[in-house]
């Protein structure tokens, strides 16, 4: 399920897909379910071995260090934090253009995964190429994988996939990712630890923002599409247009009474604000969206995938500044 219409924008890598071949068939789209849960802990310390640049071209790797792929780059943010020195991460998904909905993985993402000994990716869906990454390498069971989504927030296939909007997200994984790291590599257990505490100090800032942001009562709002959710959660809004968000999520039109009652309450001013995900638009948004302008609707605009030149941190207390100011 959860097809998506709305990301289809995304860069589409017709060259990659000729050299990966059948692979990527299976890759586009936001997955055929079929995630592997509870696949983790295959905590077999491969060799590491060096050579290879990763997808990202940040140079070979240190011999020795543990060999890290993260799919989306703010996974790979926390495990450069948890990991520090011992650990040569490489994100595959680091431009801000590209959906990891649409993602089509590149030869050197392949060659990145196989050599990898941790790889971390969302799953329940979200980035199923991933996995197939893993299966292609036929060295699946010599990793640790990490699937943040089931892994570490127990949520399942079917879920809202988008849980790094979750403000718990990172700090548990961070803990998670710690506790693996001491597996593979004891004699730095007390580091990654250490390291995972130092990470989660610095979530602070977003901690104290979604304290001081959250709501005493449910607080109607709308959404362009389900990223934000879970964040909507935290806040104790309440999202009214479920029925329009979920069509964009399962790539039909939004149904002409449901987004007459979007309109509804945009020019009624029913709702708080509307939170547009500026990645993935449509013609049906942006007109709700300039509805929203002409109505004197707060538009708060977010994201799938990191911003260029923001840390996860930035990212997200800069949202919910935008929050904060619709609220005002
Ligand atoms: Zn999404």
């Amino acid at each position: 399920m959860n097809k998506r219409l709305i990301h289809k924008q995304a860069m589409k890598r017709g060259a990659a897909a000729a050299l990966l071949g059948s692979l990527l068939v299976l890759a586009s789209g936001c997955g055929a379910g079929g995630d592997n849960a509870n696949g983790s802990g295959n905590a077999t310390n491969s060799s590491n071995a060096a050579g290879g640049n990763g997808a990202t071209g940040g140079g070979a790797a240190d011999a020795g260090k543990i060999r890290i792929v993260a799919a989306e780059n703010f996974y790979g943010e926390v495990a450069e934090a948890v990991g520090g020195a011992y650990v040569d991460v490489t994100s595959l998904l680091t431009s801000p253009d590209a959906d990891p909905h649409d993602y089509e993985p590149t030869p050197d993402a392949s060659k990145a995964v196989d050599e990898a000994s941790v790889v971390i990716f969302n799953g329940i869906g979200y980035d199923e190429w991933a996995q197939k990454l893993i299966d292609a390498s036929g060295k699946a069971a010599d990793k640790t994988v990490i699937r943040v989504a089931s892994d570490v927030m127990a949520r399942k296939d079917g879920d809202n996939e988008h849980v790094w909007y979750n403000p718990d997200t990172m700090g548990k994984y961070a803990d998670y990712l710690a506790d693996r790291l001491g597996r593979l590599d004891p004699d730095h257990k007390t580091d990654y630890a250490n390291q995972a505490s130092d990470y989660k100090q610095s979530l602070a800032p977003l901690t104290e923002a979604v304290a001081s942001l959250k709501q005493a009562e449910p607080l109607p709002v709308a959404v362009s599409e389900p990223v934000f959710d879970y964040m909507a959660q935290a806040l104790n809004l309440r999202i009214t247009d479920d029925k329009f968000k979920m069509a964009a999520e399962e790539e039909t039109d939004p149904a002409p009474q449901d987004i007459a009652r979007l309109q509804d309450e945009i020019k009624g001013k029913e709702i708080a604000f509307f939170v547009n995900n500026v990645q993935a638009t449509s013609p049906t948004v942006q007109n709700l969206v300039d509805l929203a302008g002409q109505s004197g609707v707060p538009v708060v605009e977010v994201t799938e995938t990191l911003p260029a030149g923001k840390d996860y941190v930035a990212w997200m207390t800069d949202i919910l500044s935008q929050v904060q100011a619709a609220l005002d």
